[in-house]
């Protein structure tokens, strides 16, 4: 029996990620499993516990007691701390401005990428969306994607999600997350190995869709 179909979906932030990789799992009939709210999820709770997340040792030194449980159906994705439901709070200014301080730091890593893999490896198929799956979390999946769009494009589409009027301003900060995210020392963002680029600027959520639901066919 062939292993289970594993697609990883990498890419910067604002790209359409999260939307393309949840209508490609439906599509499939594959479970879903966004890694970028697991990371929001620690950043919460450290937010929570009032650690300085200036300090990469407090960070790893609380992050052992955080539980983080993820949900992996992408019509109704979860995501817990603790037991409490995160899914709202995870998504507000502040985790998403500290997000990629607490991303960068080793330890944090290490504990998310193993529930990452435990997740991946006790499916029946699965897409992961993330920054680092193709290369480190599952360098072995069967199809990889690299979504791109333009920073304008990624930007209005964005304030589009989250209300915000000031293009300008959300442009600044996706391109500061990225800017830490692909010049961390550990598992930074990059396109890895064998991923097939997507550019989704000039296209609708349904033709990335069905792109990408096209590559994963032709490699069954
Ligand atoms: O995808 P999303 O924008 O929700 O991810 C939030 C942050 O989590 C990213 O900016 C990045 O710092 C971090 N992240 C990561 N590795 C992943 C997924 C997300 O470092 N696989």
């Amino acid at each position: 029996m062939s292993s289970p179909l594993v697609v990883a979906i990498d890419g910067p932030s604002g790209s359409g990620k999260s939307s393309t990789s949840r209508g490609v799992a439906d599509r499939l009939g594959l479970a879903y499993l966004d890694t970028g709210a697991m990371y929001r999820a620690m950043t919460w709770a450290l937010l929570q516990k009032g650690i300085d997340l200036d300090d990469p040792d407090a960070i790893a030194g609380a992050s052992d007691g955080v539980t983080v449980e993820s949900g992996t159906d992408p019509l109704a994705p979860t995501i817990h701390v603790d037991g409490t439901d995160v899914g709202e709070p995870i998504r507000g200014h502040d985790v998403t401005a500290a997000v990629s301080l607490v991303a960068a730091v080793p330890r944090v890593r290490q504990l998310l990428v193993d529930q990452q893999r435990a997740a991946i490896a006790a499916s029946d198929g699965i897409v992961v969306e993330g920054r680092d799956i193709g290369s480190t979390v599952a360098p072995d999946a069967r199809v990889k994607i690299y979504l791109v769009a333009d920073p304008a494009a990624r930007a209005a589409r964005r304030a589009a999600e989250t209300g915000a009027t000031d293009t300008a301003a959300t442009e600044q900060s996706l391109a500061r997350r990225d800017e830490i995210d692909s010049n961390r020392a550990a598992s930074p963002l990059v396109r890895s190995e064998g991923a097939v680029v997507v550019d989704g600027t000039h296209l609708t959520l349904d033709e990335v869709i069905d792109t990408i639901v096209g590559i994963v066919d032709a490699a069954r």
